[in-house]
């Protein structure tokens, strides 16, 4: 994951992006936003809207890590299904935190109309397959929970998943109408024109080096340059360096692989993913695929291609590593105008998109209890160190787990 790579699908087939120098002099700006992915894209761009001065600094270039990266499925909600975050979170804050990340494709489909954002945004739905008897009873619960709160998710018999996804090997499955497809690159790229337009100022090459406090707000030092403002937002996801003291202690980041076939003949088409869903299975080590612009079958899975430790090594680092963190996006106050959200699971198209528009508004001074979602303290995952270890391991223990359910499950 940490390395950019240089050519992909994406960025070849992605218009070119703007063109933004370095910053190479001292500038002051109402607030200052430390990445320039889909996080700190939308708040610079809800708040430059709002007639905020923002700088966006960006270390490498707009889009460059996950938000250029990814597989471009439009997510609503998060890991948790609602009634879970009702449990977590109490019924009201929950009941809120379920709405606003509901909302995510909502506002990112807005947001592609509004600012006539070209990124084959397809919103026909997003698919998730069952991969056995148990998966599709607990996708039933979560259709039903849903479907409480009146969205427009469905059970899929067998047989209506096969004409959805091409595929005989799902028991069924649920169908989310609220996500959909995009090219992810095209987007992240589409929100930084959009910013530039409504007047904020953005980066590339410009690393935020050091932060510090004084009595006149934050200084952020970068190479040849520095931006003083009384507000920062972090905006630097699973990339986050020291800058930030310890915000990079709170996430663990997971690698990550696409490959994508050439353009699928045109009497394939009408039989996989005629529709044009994005589909995500119930694996422990979840599998996606879903077509792009041009009609080629992108698929993904986390993972890495590194060796794998032995069993009792993988035992032992999946359970540390499943039991210290949540699978849950963070908003952080880290210090008096110091704010930061990061952590979305694989679901940050629609998920940061948002949390761009909540930090905005809190950055506006929308009070955090009006904000509809929870502004929690950091809590930085123990042995942090010992991380990249343990999501290898807990990697390998998850696919060895799926492949001895699917040994026991067939004749
Ligand atoms: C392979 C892959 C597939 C995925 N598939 C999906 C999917 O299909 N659907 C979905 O919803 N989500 C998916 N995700 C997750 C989604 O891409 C992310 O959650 C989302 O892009 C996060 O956006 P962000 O702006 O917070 O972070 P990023 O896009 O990672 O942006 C953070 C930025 O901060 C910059 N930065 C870091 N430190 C500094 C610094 N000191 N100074 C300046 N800049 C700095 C980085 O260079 C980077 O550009 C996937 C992720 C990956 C990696």
């Amino acid at each position: 994951m940490p390395a950019v790579p240089l050519q992909s699908l994406w960025s070849v087939t992605a218009p070119a992006g703007p063109v933004c120098g370095r910053l190479e002099e001292a500038l002051q700006a109402q607030v200052a936003v430390i990445g320039a992915g889909y996080t700190g894209l939308s708040a610079a761009l809800h708040l430059a809207e709002r007639g905020r001065e923002v700088v966006v600094l960006e270390a490498a270039d707009i889009g460059a890590r996950a938000s250029g990266t990814n597989g471009g499925q439009v997510i609503p909600g998060v890991k948790h299904d609602p009634d879970t975050l009702e449990r977590i979170f109490g019924h009201d804050a929950g009941s809120r935190l379920v709405a606003t990340a509901a909302a995510g494709p909502d506002l990112v489909f807005e947001l592609i109309a509004q600012h006539r954002i070209e990124c084959d945004a397809v919103r026909t739905g997003w698919i998730q397959p069952a991969e056995s008897d148990e998966a599709l009873a607990e996708l039933a619960a979560r259709v039903e929970q849903w479907r409480r709160r009146g969205a427009a998710v469905e059970l899929l018999s067998r047989e209506a998943m096969r004409r959805l996804t091409g595929s005989q090997h799902y028991r069924g499955g649920l169908l989310d109408r609220r996500g959909g497809t995009l090219q992810p690159l095209s987007y992240v790229r589409g929100l930084a024109a959009a910013a530039l337009r409504v007047g904020a100022r953005i980066f590339t090459e410009s690393p935020a080096l050091e932060l510090t406090r004084s009595a006149h707000g934050w200084s952020i030092e970068t190479p040849r340059g520095r931006v003083r403002a009384p507000l920062v937002i972090a905006a630097t996801n699973a990339y986050t360096g020291p800058v930030c003291g310890a915000l990079r202690r709170t996430v663990i980041p997971v690698p990550s692989f696409q490959v994508a076939t050439a353009p699928m003949p045109t009497a394939l088409r009408p039989q996989i993913l005629p529709e044009g869903q994005a589909a995500s299975d119930t694996r422990r080590l979840l599998r996606y695929f879903r077509v792009d612009g041009s009609g080629r079958l992108v698929l993904g899975s986390r993972g890495t291609f590194a060796q794998a430790p032995g069993v009792r090594s993988v035992q032992r680092h999946y359970r540390a590593v499943h039991e210290t963190p949540d699978h849950l996006p963070h908003l952080h106050e880290l210090a008096p105008g110091l704010l930061a959200g990061l952590g979305y699971n694989g679901r940050g198209v629609a998920m940061a998109t948002m949390m761009g528009r909540l930090l905005a508004r809190l950055a506006l001074g929308v009070p955090a209890a009006e904000l509809g979602f929870p502004v929690t303290a950091m809590r930085p995952v123990p042995l942090h160190a010992l991380s990249g270890i343990a999501v290898r391991a807990a990697i390998q223990y998850l696919r060895l787990a799926d492949a001895v359910e699917r040994a026991r499950r067939s004749p």
